[in-house]
């Protein structure tokens, strides 16, 4: 099944970008996914095209207008009835790894990208909308959010990445930050690659990680960390989990 990204936005021609390259780009050339771009502009009705106005109440900057942001909005639903209807925002759910996980399991995106100061608010009223932020800073568009989201999510489509596994054992999947990562050469202005990891003791090798993982999580992350010890145990599946004795 092609896992369906439609990007609602006024700079169509900057998909799919990045994601024309390297993990993407090969699952894209494989029909994994497919990047439908919707011009936002083609949705104007006007002379000009336009497609935002002054705000209301005054101030800075212009505001896109909800009458020709919802027939983009209705045009990509009809094409896609089944994707969930997301729109970039800061006010919006701060992306997890969790809702990745959900998202890239769906038939795909449709994804509108704001720009100037944003949407009109009846938008998101009249509208059935999820509002998803990349974080806590402003960006000057939604596209760069948007090749974010679909990043996160293209890489966890079936066939993408290159080991099945290869997914679970990253940052965020347990709730912990990831162990560091060694390769060769052996030897690097005089440092050298922890014994354990050359050991080929797996279970130690296991334990080591789940040490290293935690330790950084509790100092660079003490949110994750308190959530981490808080939560149930996850259900024992998966190599990494068999492996957890607490
Ligand atoms: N006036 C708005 C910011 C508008 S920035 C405010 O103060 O909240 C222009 C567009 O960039 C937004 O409509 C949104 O689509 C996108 N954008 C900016 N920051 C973002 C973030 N952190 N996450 C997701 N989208 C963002």
């Amino acid at each position: 099944m092609t896992f369906t990204a439609q990007i609602l936005t006024l700079y169509p021609e900057m998909f799919p970008g990045p994601l024309g390259f390297s993990l993407a780009g090969r699952a894209l050339e494989e029909g994994r996914w497919s990047c439908a771009p919707i011009p936002i502009r083609d949705f104007a009705t006007d002379r000009h095209k336009s497609v935002d106005d002054t705000p209301a109440g005054g101030g800075a900057g212009m505001v896109l207008r909800a009458d020709v942001l919802a027939r983009a909005v209705d045009h990509a639903l009809e094409r896609a009835p089944d994707a969930p209807l997301i729109a970039m925002t800061p006010r919006g759910k701060p992306l997890i790894q969790r809702h990745v996980r959900e998202l890239a399991a769906g038939p795909g995106l449709s994804i509108l990208c704001g720009r100037f100061e944003g949407f009109d608010q009846r938008l998101f009223d009249a509208r059935q909308i999820e509002e998803i932020s990349i974080g806590d800073y402003v960006l000057s568009g939604g596209e760069i959010g948007a090749f974010a989201l679909l990043d996160a999510c293209i890489r966890l489509l079936p066939g993408v990445m290159g080991a099945a596994s290869s997914g679970e054992e990253e940052s965020f999947e347990d709730g912990l930050l990831e162990y560091p990562h060694y390769t060769r050469p052996q030897l690097w202005e005089g440092r050298t690659i922890p014994e354990v990891l050359r050991s080929g003791d797996h279970a130690r090798i296991a334990a080591w990680r789940k040490t290293q993982a935690e330790a950084i999580t509790r100092s660079r992350r003490p949110d994750l960390w308190e959530r981490h010890r808080g939560a149930p145990d996850p259900p024992p599946s998966g190599a990494r989990r068999e492996t957890k004795k607490d």
